[in-house]
């Protein structure tokens, strides 16, 4: 019998001590009886997933929780979301992040333009598409405020740009593009808030109370780069379940197959239970499943920590607890729970603080037999200093 294997990514999840939590982390004070029994029965420990010269993202994180090291691998979060999307982007070409975002007075006010629905950043991005359409740049939609522009010249290989999410509420003076190739990116940026603010998506939403798409934001620039096959790297054929284009991207860079989930929206309104069904009848034709779940992140971004223990809770009841139950009911199985990074509530970015993992199963042998959280698993033994081995870890070890 081969073993099957499951994985759960809650984005975001790892946190510090909260005072509204009573001095403790959303992880600790979520109800997670599931997670815990992984942490007690198996093994807890650290993992270091943003390596020193990269900032701390999901995109760098996520490559090493899925076993590639991004020293290596690593070529910007757009041609990733790109990959996720097919959509084609040639050697001569550069793929921008591009989010449609709220800034006020020079501040970033959302970088989600308050979530902005699908339909309203559609017609956004078509009217973007139109209007700027002697610019040698085409637009992609993707989902809500994250989208994609293809810019047809990529010269501007040494451009630095800030992920619009590191700079909340913050003056945007001192994160614009900067390096070569900054003017016409700035310039694009201009352009661009000229037509949104008189576009008519924008005055319903400024009548609703809803933040509006004042600005489009370009950053996570990028070529892609082919990367060694997922089954043929570890010997196990698996598939992903994630809403979001940059867990897609991945998933579809290195030959998974990416499962669809009607109801999974990348947000705090995600449907828990189908990800977990939908995990559950994955292992029945795949022996590795990984399920990522983005809303985690997302409560760390708002800085709301009842919604982040919420949306852990959720995670423990809907999608490890029937992914422990169907592996059990298996021979041979195992299972991880990592998430890729911290967002703290209290700060509301992402920080490079090593996060906590946890697994069981065949041959993983009980540690510390305590509950999942920040604090035990920094005491384990077990502290992975290159995060793209914890892969090779669990699956071979
Ligand atoms: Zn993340």
């Amino acid at each position: 019998m081969p073993m099957k294997y499951a994985i759960i990514l809650p984005d975001g999840a790892a946190d510090e001590p909260i005072e509204a939590l009573g001095g403790r982390t959303p992880l600790e004070a979520a109800r997670t009886p599931n997670v815990d029994w992984i942490s007690a029965t198996g093994r807890q420990g650290c993992v270091v997933t943003i390596p020193r010269a990269f900032s701390p993202g999901s995109d760098v994180a996520t490559l090493s929780l899925f076993g590639y090291d991004p020293h290596t691998h690593y070529c910007g979060r757009a041609p990733l979301e790109a990959a996720a999307r097919g959509i084609e982007v040639g050697p001569e070409q550069l793929v921008f992040r591009c989010n449609l975002v709220t800034i006020v007075d020079d501040v970033m006010e959302d970088f989600t333009a308050g979530h902005i629905s699908q339909r309203e950043a559609d017609v956004l991005i078509a009217e973007l598409n139109t209007r700027l359409n002697g610019k040698r740049v085409t637009f992609h939609r993707g989902i809500s405020y994250r989208n994609l522009m293809v810019a047809f010249d990529a010269t501007m290989a040494n451009l630095q740009c800030t992920p619009p999410h590191d700079i909340p509420h913050q003056a945007v003076a001192e994160h614009l593009p900067r390096g070569t190739g900054a003017e016409w990116v700035l310039d694009l940026m201009r352009q661009a808030r000229a037509i949104l603010a008189e576009h008519d998506v924008n005055h319903v939403r400024r009548d609703l109370d809803e933040n509006p798409a004042t600005d489009i934001w370009l950053w996570g620039q990028g070529r892609p780069k082919p990367m060694q096959a997922f089954a043929e790297r570890f010997g196990v054929r698996g598939a992903v379940i994630a809403a979001v284009d940059l867990v897609r991207g991945i998933a579809r860079t290195v030959g998974m197959d990416v499962i669809d989930v009607p109801g999974a929206t990348g947000f705090l309104d995600t449907d828990y239970a189908a990800k977990g069904r939908a995990a559950v009848e994955t292992l029945e034709s795949y022996d590795l499943v990984i399920v990522h779940i983005e809303a985690p992140d997302e409560a760390g971004h708002l800085g709301d920590a009842a919604e982040k223990v919420l949306a852990i809770e959720r995670i423990d009841e809907h999608i490890v607890g029937p992914v422990l139950a169907a592996l059990r009911t298996c021979d041979r199985w195992r299972i991880l729970v990592a998430p890729d990074h911290p967002t703290p509530v209290g700060q509301r970015v992402h920080t490079r603080t090593p996060p906590p993992f946890c697994m069981a199963g065949e041959g993983i042998t009980a540690l510390l037999k305590r509950p999942f959280s920040e604090s035990a698993s920094a005491e384990s033994d077990l502290q992975i200093e290159r995060g793209h081995e914890l892969m090779e870890y669990f699956l071979r070890a």
